[in-house]
């Protein structure tokens, strides 16, 4: 007999999942430990105060549309304290939703850091011990900041939610989702952006044309985007924080935040000493069905750094528990999965880029891809007269076949749109289903049923 027949590690997105859905249909006797606060990194620090400070940031540009359609409106001057008050009482009742969905759920709370012992054994942080039938590991990630001399003057992401005050000048390091969002996010604050990328173009991955149009609208809001330029040196001076730059200049900042990717949890736990395989970048090594080579041992969510994101973190620690726990063997499904990246304006993308669809079709000797794409200037900012405002719709398609193999969409509302998208292409659609569907009239995204000709074959 064990103490519990399920011992979550780590209560975010993935482990939550995990813990309800072994405990409230597998009828097993489940635990969760989590040394921080309940709901993670997703909850915490990470996409829910995100998004709340995307809307925040966008107020200024809607209130100038409110003017330009009639209405006698100025935004007037954002107070971050207030705002911020106002996060951490949403963030508090979040917290306590998700604690009380374990609560519910029949899932006892251990507020601990745990390690494993053995396989079949966990220890909190406080020594009590537990035997264990099956042990989840979805401790999640960090952010890092890379060695730099100086680097402990900058913050990261997770700072980001606790400013005592916003910034005049911010440095944003890093080209990816973070860095991205949070250089829109603190210009629509009305802080003087500078963002640093080492590579070419930001939002390495995404479809060239798609990033591309998202970093002309990010410079045209004001934000100064240096590619090819890393930090050399951080240094505290009277002003602030000086940078020097691999390109030799030196420049000012008051805050400087890096967003140069994330790192596994994976240490301090005992995994590797049990035999669980960790790999180069720190990840929890799993097989298909998210089991470690400890046969006990299952690890979900970003600790096994598959893709991490939120959903597909909650879609692994329900498949887990499905497998483990309800005898429904369930594999999650890492195939086409859409994700939005909520810069202004939002990028959403599902598929394969341009690039990815044109290098896999010649490996593979496949023949030509036809490219469908539609970039316009919406009647919403047009008539509020930001004229420089545009959309994309892009269709990224199989030419021998017809299927849709990417959609890229940018835009105000892309996240939302490529969600519904993404429920076609999942299905198989071709182009021709894309085209048998009528259009809805009028909104942005009924272009992506309406281009007729492919603006190129590649
Ligand atoms: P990303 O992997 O997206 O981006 C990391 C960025 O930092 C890249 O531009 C990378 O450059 C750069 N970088 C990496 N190492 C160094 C280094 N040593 N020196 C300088 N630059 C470096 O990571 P993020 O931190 O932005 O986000 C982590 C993950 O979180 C994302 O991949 C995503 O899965 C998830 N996320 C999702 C969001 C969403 O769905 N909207 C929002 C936020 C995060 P290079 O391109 O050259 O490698």
């Amino acid at each position: 007999m064990f103490d519990y027949d399920l011992f979550v590690i780590g209560g975010g997105s993935g482990g939550v999942r995990a813990a309800r859905i072994a405990s409230t249909e597998g009828g097993a006797k489940v635990a969760l430990a989590e040394e921080s606060r309940m709901g993670g990194t997703c909850v915490i620090r990470g996409c829910v105060p995100k998004k709340l400070m995307v809307f925040a940031s966008e107020m200024p540009e809607a209130v100038a549309d409110a003017r330009a359609y009639g209405w006698d409106a100025s935004v007037g001057v954002f107070d971050w304290g207030r705002f911020r008050g106002a996060l951490d009482v949403e963030l508090d009742r979040l917290e306590g939703a998700y604690r009380s969905t374990l609560l519910n759920a029949g899932v006892t709370i251990y507020d601990a850091r745990a390690a494993v012992v053995d396989p079949h054994r966990v220890r909190l942080a406080s020594g009590e011990e537990f035997s264990v039938k099956h042990i989840l590991v979805a401790t999640g990630g960090r952010p890092f900041v890379p060695e730099v001399p100086g680097g402990e003057l900058a913050v990261t992401s997770n700072e980001m939610f606790q400013l005592e005050a916003l910034p005049q000048r911010a440095l944003v390091v890093g080209g990816g989702y973070i860095a991205s969002e949070f250089a829109c996010i603190l210009r629509g604050l009305g802080v003087q952006v500078t963002m640093m990328y080492r590579g070419a173009a930001i939002l390495r991955g995404f479809d060239d044309e798609a990033r591309g149009m998202v970093a002309g609208a990010m410079v045209a809001r004001g934000i100064d985007i240096h590619c090819g330029v890393d930090v050399a040196r951080l240094e505290k001076v009277a002003g602030g924080i000086s940078v020097q730059g691999t390109d030799g200049a030196a420049r000012e900042f008051d805050l400087v935040m890096y967003a140069t990717g994330r790192k596994p949890n994976s240490g301090g736990m005992g995994l590797e000493a049990l035999g669980v395989g960790i790999g180069a970048r720190g990840q929890v090594l799993v097989d298909e069905w998210s089991q470690t080579a400890v046969p006990s041992i299952y690890a979900v969510g970003d600790v096994t750094d598959r893709i991490n994101l939120t959903p597909v973190a909650i879609r692994e620690g329900h498949a887990f528990a499905d497998t483990v726990f309800r005898g429904v063997p369930t594999k999650a499904d890492h195939e086409l999965v859409a994700s939005a990246v909520f810069t202004q304006p939002e990028l959403g993308s599902i598929g394969l880029s341009e690039q990815a669809a044109v290098g896999q079709n010649s490996a593979e000797g496949r023949g030509p891809i036809e490219i469908f794409s539609a970039s316009f200037r919406p009647m919403r900012s047009l008539f509020a007269g930001r004229t420089e405002a545009r959309v994309l719709m892009k269709l990224v398609v199989d030419q021998a076949s017809q299927r849709v193999l990417g959609c890229h969409i940018v835009g105000p509302g892309a996240g939302e749109m490529i969600q519904l998208a993404a429920i076609a292409i999942k299905m198989g659609a071709t182009k021709a289903d894309f085209d048998r569907t009528v259009a809805v009239h009028p909104t942005v995204s009924e272009e992506l049923v309406t281009m007729r000709k492919p603006v190129r074959v590649v």
